[in-house]
């Protein structure tokens, strides 16, 4: 039987989720309001205090309408109840750290997250007055033992940049919420469609939508997705009082990626897991992680936790030398792979990271967190983020190098 009253699935949701035709052209597509000011048909208040959810347009930076279509969308496909776009990931990153944080109050981030984020954490949160631990987010008994009377935040990323560890998300969410902390995680590596982050527990998602959400490696941008109130408090401080806002036009492209989502997902983890069993039949290939695979030291995590295993790759080859010697043939060498940072793009990347330069610039561990680094990085970890060419093609072109 016909069910008309059924819940849109995940590829209509990402198609019509904030969109509506235009009521005064009739337009299908949506338009790009490249409007900074809005025009006002009463006498309001011009405070950001003044705001609520259904406040008229009054000012870009509060909200335009392009951007409002784009969250409402990313908050569809997360699953939350709102969403706030910045204009980067590492802007939601702040967003979320400086809404969330005061002076005397501790957070909790991965001993490996994003660079950018655990640069930030070591270097700017401290300077703030803002106590910072790190931990292998993967122990969750050091995360439980780290938990002080002014925890107020623990954030994680789950797969973590660069080396693919999981974490146990809802067993986090347990000893976030029991400390009366928030949980905040960056699942950029696994888009809004690889975890159910809110039966998960999480309460606030952070993207950078540069990635798998715009998709097409043409417009930076960043997003976090949550509850209604706590995405209204970081609107109130990080847009309108920071004002690290994302642009209508960055807004128009990344949504025009996001309506395809659900269809690349598939795509890019059909091509990676291909792509990762060839990596495993290589002689030169010494390790592959990926979380589509058995070999994955935490698969059951994944297969619990990951409802796609996305396109994130990390191979080594052995000590930094070899490490070195075969990105410098893939920059020579590959034709359709390109050498170069980022991912989730419909472009295949690669990217070679050693491990003692990251040691020395972004994570500086020692012990055993240095051990469980290597234990999935070795000397040096290449990067590679399936896009969504012929997986055969992809093959062929490696094999030029490895
Ligand atoms: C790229 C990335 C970021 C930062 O996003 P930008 O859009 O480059 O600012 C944060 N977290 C992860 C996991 C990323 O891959």
């Amino acid at each position: 039987m016909t069910d008309r009253n059924r819940k849109p699935g995940l590829m209509t949701t990402a198609i019509h989720a904030g969109e509506t035709p235009d009521e005064t052209t009739g337009a299908s597509a949506p338009a790009i309001h490249m409007s900074s000011t809005f025009v006002s048909d009463s006498v309001s208040g011009f405070s950001a205090h003044d705001l609520t959810d259904d406040s008229p347009f009054l000012y870009a930076r509060w909200s335009n309408p392009t951007v409002a279509m784009l969250e409402a969308k990313i908050a569809a496909l997360q699953g939350t109840e709102a969403c706030l776009c910045t204009a980067s990931g590492m802007a939601a990153a702040t967003a979320i750290f400086l809404t969330f944080l005061s002076a005397g109050d501790h957070v909790i981030v991965s001993d490996v997250s994003y660079a950018g984020v655990a640069e930030l954490a070591r270097d700017t949160l401290p300077r703030l007055g803002i106590e910072v631990t790190t931990v292998n987010m993967s122990d969750l008994g050091a995360l439980a033992a780290a938990v002080r009377p002014n925890t107020k935040l623990i954030h994680t990323e789950s797969p973590v940049n660069p080396i693919l560890r999981l974490t146990d998300l809802a067993a986090v969410s347990r000893i976030a919420h029991d400390a009366g902390a928030l949980h905040s995680t960056d699942a950029t590596f696994s888009s809004p469609l690889g975890m159910d982050t809110g039966a998960l527990g999480v309460d606030l998602v952070m993207h950078s939508i540069t990635k798998y959400i715009g998709g097409h490696g043409d417009a930076v941008g960043g997003a976090v997705a949550g509850r209604a109130d706590l995405i209204r408090r970081m609107r109130l401080e990080a847009g309108i009082h920071h004002g690290g806002i994302l642009s209508p036009f960055n807004a128009w492209l990344i949504a025009r990626g996001a309506a395809t989502l659900p269809l690349r997902m598939k795509a890019h983890a059909a091509g990676a897991r291909a792509v990762a069993e060839w990596l495993e039949t290589r002689p030169s290939v010494t390790r592959v992680i990926y979380p589509g695979l058995p070999s994955h030291p935490q698969h059951e995590l994944a297969q619990r936790q990951m409802k796609t295993a996305s396109s994130m790759i990390g191979f080594q080859v052995g000590s930094a030398a070899q490490g070195r010697e075969i990105a410098q043939a893939m920059i020579e060498k590959l034709r359709i792979i390109h050498y170069a940072v980022s991912l989730g793009h419909h472009r295949s990347l690669v990217f070679w990271m050693e491990t003692e330069g990251l040691m020395e610039t972004s994570f500086r561990l020692s012990g055993a967190a240095a051990e469980s680094y290597r234990a999935f990085a070795g000397e040096g970890i290449f990067r590679l983020s399936v896009g969504l060419e012929d997986a055969e093609d992809l093959i062929a072109d490696l094999a030029r190098v490895i």
